[in-house]
């Protein structure tokens, strides 16, 4: 009787989204008597784009794709949807720039919403004691980062990197080397528009539908579509200082990492990485940075070796070298890293935000940027750090010759709480994140599953050492495993989840929701 209804539902979908596509304004027979006519267009061929991300693993294929031009083109589908009641089984997934891990921003004979196409509003820079961007909620971050500093101007908070859309990034949270001081990307956002899963389109913020504005800010496309946002933004430098050090202990590492975020004058962003077994690491830095001290770096040996690298910028106007110079002295000196493996850099404030572009230019030509990756992100109480990292560096990890390991603790007192990113319930709390890519083996082993199967000891080894550990990018098969995930804030995100997509039409790749609530 469901598979039944369940055709029945996808014939009467195609005929009418094949009516839509021909722009045929049309009686959605016999679902209702409404007429729909739209401003962009659904394609049914060539939507393989849409079965595909950048984890390269999962493969959906959808039934249809809609490319709007205009935010009552959503409205309008997924009112359809919502009309065809829960029978239909159809499901509707946004696709920002498909950056996503595991299948996210797919949807399994579906509608997937190449949230790109939409260009309305034009991106509008507001100036003035508290600048503000409004821009599409499909517009690529490295996009509105070229738009502000026509005006001087910049947002606050970014990811490492910015071919991202705005939705996509609003939907998980948007941490980088920023975070300890500005928040994540969700927390320096003031209004959103949204579409929710009954197709009606509303304006929200901290003080006007309150509830939804948190919702969907880490919200995995749950409770609705962004369709715009309004991003604080604040002056921008010209120019940065970039700098690496390194560490042998970890202990004193990551103690100067507490420090850095905690201190009142520091640096402007504050991240680090793990290096594990690379020879001639300092070899391969020399091409974009100095060693301060060249004799001592030559001499210095990365074989073998576990090592921490912390990454700092300082940003400043060419105006204030030498001031920036004695300021970044005055806080290196109170730090603990290896002396003579200090290494800056000078870059352009776009080139330093864009950087992981410029490997990406790199790595596309040689195949290896289009290759799955089966990424792990986690957020590690401050109180369990050093156990974690005794155990999946010291003893998990064998090298991180596939991908950079990242580490830095945040300062969660800038974090809004509303909002439904989980976090352990400590003050500090780092990202760790393996970006592991599966490079096709020689030998004929799979690289993916090895990766696969070392995730899956370090998660693990989290549980039985109880280290209250949270995914970050969470992806779990089982509603059972996000009820876990979710933990205390579990019976909020359900509360949500029936207020505005009820018949759990959206974003059906994260499976959190198979049928409706
Ligand atoms: P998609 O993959 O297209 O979508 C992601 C999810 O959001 C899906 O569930 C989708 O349905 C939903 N969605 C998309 N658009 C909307 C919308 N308008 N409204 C509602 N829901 C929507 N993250 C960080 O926090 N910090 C980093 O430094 C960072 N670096 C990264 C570097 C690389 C190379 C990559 C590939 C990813 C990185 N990420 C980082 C992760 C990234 O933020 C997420 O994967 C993000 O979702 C990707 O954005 P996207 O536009 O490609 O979204």
């Amino acid at each position: 009787q469901t598979n039944i209804l369940f055709i029945k539902g996808l014939i009467i979908l195609f005929l009418s989204l094949l009516a839509i596509k021909l722009n045929l304004c049309f009686f959605s027979f016999p679902l209702s008597s409404k007429t729909i006519c739209l401003d962009g267009h659904l394609s049914f061929a060539n939507n393989e784009f849409a079965a595909s991300d950048f984890g390269n693993r999962y493969h959906y294929l959808p039934l249809a794709v809609l490319h709007p031009q205009s935010v009552s083109d959503i409205s309008k589908i997924i009112k359809h949807v919502w009309k065809m009641g829960p029978e239909s089984g159809l499901k509707v997934a946004a696709r920002g720039h498909g950056h996503s891990l595991q299948g996210q921003s797919q949807a399994d004979r579906g509608i997937v919403i190449n949230m790109e196409s939409l260009r309305t509003p034009e991106m509008q820079v507001h100036t003035g004691e508290f600048p503000y961007v409004d821009v599409s909620a499909g517009e690529l971050w490295i996009n509105i980062l070229h738009k502000t500093l026509k005006y001087g101007l910049a947002p606050k908070s970014w990811t490492d990197y910015l071919h991202l859309t705005v939705g996509g990034t609003l939907s998980n949270a948007g941490i980088s080397g920023q975070a300890f001081r500005h928040g994540p990307q969700i927390c320096n956002v003031q209004q959103l528009q949204v579409i929710t899963g009954k197709g009606e389109v509303l304006t929200c913020s901290e003080k006007q539908n309150s509830e939804l504005f948190h919702g969907v800010l880490g919200g995995l496309g749950q409770f609705g579509i962004i369709t715009r946002a309004r991003i604080s933004l604040q002056p921008a430098p010209e120019l940065v200082k970039w700098i690496r050090v390194l560490y042998s202990d970890f202990a004193t590492f990551s103690r100067d990492q507490e420090y850095l975020i905690s201190a009142g004058e520091t640096f402007d962003y504050i991240e680090g990485f793990v290096i594990k077994n690379r020879p001639n690491l300092i070899n391969s830095w020399k091409a974009s940075f100095d060693p301060q001290d060249p004799a001592g770096a030559s001499n210095f040996k990365s074989d073998g070796k576990l090592l921490f690298c912390l990454e700092l910028a300082k940003n400043f106007n060419p105006d204030k070298t030498d001031i920036i110079y004695q300021e970044i002295k005055s806080l290196l000196s109170q730090l603990s890293y290896t002396p003579s493996t200090l290494f800056m850099s000078e870059v352009s404030y776009v080139q330093f935000l864009d950087r992981v572009h410029t490997s990406e230019l790199k790595l596309r030509p040689q195949g290896l940027w289009d290759i799955p990756h089966p990424w792990l992100n986690l957020l590690v109480p401050q109180s369990k750090i050093k156990t974690f990292a005794q155990e999946a560096f010291g003893n998990i990890l064998t090298d991180t010759s596939n991908g950079p390991v990242i580490i830095y603790p945040v300062n969660k007192s800038k974090w809004n709480n509303r909002t439904s990113l989980v976090l352990p319930e400590e003050e500090i709390i780092y990202l760790v994140a393996f970006l592991s890519h599966a490079v096709p083996s020689a030998t004929g082993t799979d690289a993916v599953e090895q990766i696969l199967d070392r995730n899956q000891r370090i998660l693990d080894f989290c549980k039985a050492a109880h280290l209250s550990v949270k995914q970050y990018l969470p992806h779990y098969h089982k509603q059972e495993q996000w009820r876990g995930h979710f933990g205390r804030h579990w019976d909020t995100f359900i509360k949500r989840k029936s207020t505005y997509d009820p018949l759990a039409i959206l974003a059906p790749g994260h499976r959190i929701f198979p049928t409706k609530i």
